[in-house]
């Protein structure tokens, strides 16, 4: 049997996937809140928890054979690099533009014109992508935490986020004006471990669909 590396997001996708492993018989057999490198419950399988945006570098280089990540990060690392076999319906967001609430940039008729408009974000290349599709010249201001304080502060005009009850933007006096994608978190899989460790990776997938359903 191949031993397997899974790759774990930390923060709010670990939280919904421990549920899952633990019905799998692959929960951690230690300490996850101080070891990076886990055993779980299954001989065969190991666990690494590591940062959302670190996830797909990992198993892009078979550092990690699978892994579970958030669509966000997957589509904001780009490429084609890896495979992606399952949606597993957790931890399910979406990812809004939103403004301050009784602003211009609130205004669903439009943006006041004049110039370009300034987007916060901790997503460069999703906005990027997004706003160029629909004609849109915007400036990025690329953050990596709380982007719901930038156009409070003048920083920004408008902000891209990812929003699962709303309540965060409401106690900012914020309000969602678009939905960009709805996201989801997702098993990615290393093409060559695919190959390499066929029958345990596809045993486990197999496990992990089977849940899902
Ligand atoms: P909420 O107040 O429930 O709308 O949650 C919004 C806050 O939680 C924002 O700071 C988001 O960045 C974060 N958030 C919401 N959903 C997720 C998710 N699925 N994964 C990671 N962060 C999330």
């Amino acid at each position: 049997m191949s031993l397997i590396t899974l790759a774990l997001s930390k923060g709010r996708i670990l939280e919904d996937s421990l549920p899952l492993l633990e019905r799998l018989g692959m929960g951690p057999a230690g300490d996850i809140d101080r070891l990076l490198r886990v055993p779980s419950q299954d001989p065969n399988v190991h666990l690494v928890i590591i940062r959302p945006a670190d996830v797909p570098t990992y198993v892009e280089h078979g550092a990690a054979d699978l892994g579970i990540v958030g669509k966000d990060v997957l589509m904001e690392h780009g490429g084609s690099a890896l495979y992606e076999p399952l949606d597993l319906d957790i931890a399910c967001c979406r990812l809004s533009i939103a403004a301050v609430k009784g602003s211009p940039y609130a205004d669903p008729g439009g943006w006041p014109g004049g110039r370009r408009v300034r987007v916060a974000t901790k997503y460069p290349e999703i906005t990027r992508h997004y706003f160029a599709q629909r004609g849109e010249q915007v400036e990025i201001i690329k953050l990596y935490g709380s982007m719901e304080l930038a156009p409070l502060v003048g920083l920004a005009d408008v902000i891209v986020d990812l929003v699962d009850t709303g309540n965060t933007l409401r106690a900012n006096g914020l309000i969602e004006t678009g939905i960009i994608t709805r996201i989801s978190s997702r098993v990615v899989v290393n093409k060559a471990s695919m190959k390499m460790k066929h029958a345990a990776l596809g045993d486990l997938l197999a496990r992990i669909g089977s849940l899902r359903a």
